[in-house]
């Protein structure tokens, strides 16, 4: 019997969107018919998050995706999707609040990658998950990948693009012209592929972007989550 997917969405819903399509595409594309994924939803209001985030309050951030997790729960979820890179950070509070098994992006991201046996990547996401230790360490520590990130001036532009533009639905050529140069550099100076790790920037960034593959933390994760609840 098919498993209901939990989706812990709304960071932003410009990329929770995507999740709903892909999770449903690949049942689909899966078990073919008029088969689709079973989905609990709980979507928060970002704006509560982003202003926690601005005062650095991430415990009181876990606290608010714990609960949300514990709706999914209580809804009939057998496992949970977190919809976003950067709040990961807070994972292991919110899976300390269910029993439920969470997908961890980063680790589904970390199985492409190893299986195209690619081992320098370059990081794109928020400063959060570029600069901090909690995304970039499970991948070379628990996945042993090379990791590079853009320098100061190129995570600070990546940053603003996902907050000040992608989360608000404004996709603007500008920006994706930015984007090539920056992934450019990276590949420059050795990045054998590129981990798109804002699950917005699939909405800017495409393949035909890159000389060299992009690894879509968005597609990867949903259609992780979908085949485990088709499989398990
Ligand atoms: N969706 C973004 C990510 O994947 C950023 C939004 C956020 O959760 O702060 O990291």
């Amino acid at each position: 019997m098919m498993k209901t997917i939990g989706l812990l969405g709304g960071m932003s819903w410009e990329s929770t969107i995507e999740y709903y399509r892909l999770l449903n595409e690949t049942v689909k594309a899966e078990l073919g018919g008029l088969h689709s994924a079973k989905i609990v939803m709980v979507s928060v209001d970002f704006e509560e998050i982003v202003a926690l985030k601005h005062e650095g309050d991430w415990d009181k951030i876990g606290q608010l995706l714990a609960a949300a997790a514990a709706k999914l729960e209580g809804a009939g979820a057998d496992c949970l999707l977190l919809a976003t890179n950067t709040m990961h950070k807070v994972a292991e509070a919110i899976a300390l609040s269910t029993s439920l098994p969470l997908i961890h992006i980063a680790d589904a991201t970390a199985v492409e990658i190893k299986q195209s046996r690619i081992k320098r990547i370059g990081l794109l996401g928020t400063r959060f998950t570029m600069e901090e230790s909690f995304y970039k360490d499970r991948l070379i520590h628990q996945h042993g990948l090379a990791v590079q990130v853009p320098n100061d001036e190129d995570r600070r532009f990546v940053h603003n693009v996902i907050y000040d533009e992608l989360c608000l639905g404004k996709i603007r050529p500008v920006s994706r012209d930015r984007f090539c140069e920056i992934i450019a550099r990276l590949v420059a100076s050795g990045a054998e592929a590129v981990v798109l790790g804002c699950t917005e920037i699939s909405l800017l960034v495409h393949p035909e972007d890159s000389v060299v593959p992009l690894f879509d933390t968005t597609a990867i994760h949903a259609i992780a989550a979908a085949k485990w609840a088709i499989a398990a």
